[in-house]
């Protein structure tokens, strides 16, 4: 069953890149999954999945232990600084970096274990309330102090656009996003690439692919609703 629905949700992806004259190859599907059982995981994996996106720390280090070390993890979710050494050598992108004390945090750690960590800048888009991320204003300077740091790589912008029923009404997101990322690789700042963006999740991927998005993050439309009831 979840292999069905990786093909629709890659067939859609598929039209996507099409209908805007884009590389397949260019945009990388994120299997968001998040409160799903390591098996549903393995599912996944074996239909020839190797990235995945997670928003706990401590999921991420059980599933890391469970699953092929071939896996690339994204950490997709709020990030606390004092659990940053935890994943640091576990995931190969933080899309959701919206502070420089928390960069800094990821430079020290990333320069204990010799690495340079590739990072996002999560942009509140919509400037909702309940969402974390920098203002779209406040990005430019947070990439520029970021930028100093020598073990963290800013590659992009990542956002999460508003919940809405027409997938339509958050193109104009998309569109500011993609803007957004082309001001601020204009500013030609060292070490800070805007060669990603991460943005588009089950209701809305395949807008954002034909927006510009270069990583969607898809949970729901793979692994199916999520039960927050039961795991508690
Ligand atoms: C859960 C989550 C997703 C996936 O959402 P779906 O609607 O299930 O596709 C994407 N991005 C972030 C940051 C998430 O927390």
């Amino acid at each position: 069953m979840l292999k069905e629905n990786l093909t629709e949700v890659e067939a859609n992806v598929q039209t996507a890149c099409e209908k805007s004259n884009r590389d397949r190859k260019d945009v990388t599907l994120i299997a968001v999954s998040k409160t799903k059982p390591a098996a549903m995981l393995q599912e996944i994996y074996d239909a020839g999945v190797r990235d995945f996106g997670e928003n706990k720390v401590q999921e991420i280090c059980e599933k890391y232990d469970q699953l092929p070390h071939d896996i690339r993890w994204h950490m997709i979710g709020h990030l606390q600084r004092n659990k940053v050494r935890q994943i640091i050598d576990k995931v190969c992108m933080i899309h959701s970096v919206d502070t420089y004390r928390l960069a800094e945090e990821i430079n020290i750690q990333a320069k204990k274990h010799n690495l340079v960590m590739p990072v996002l800048i999560e942009v509140n888009i919509a400037q909702e309330d309940t969402k974390f991320g920098v203002r779209k204003e406040d990005a430019i300077l947070l990439a520029e102090e970021i930028s100093h740091l020598t073990n963290v790589q800013v590659q992009g912008l990542m956002a999460v656009a508003p919940y809405v029923d027409n997938p339509e009404d958050n193109r104009k997101y998309f569109q500011e996003i993609k803007q957004l990322a082309v001001d601020i690789k204009n500013k030609n700042l060292d070490n800070v690439l805007m060669c990603k963006l991460s943005m588009g999740m089950t209701g809305d991927y395949a807008v954002a692919i034909e927006e510009g998005a270069s990583m969607v993050r898809v949970g729901t439309a793979i692994f199916g609703a999520r039960d927050y009831g039961k795991n508690k």
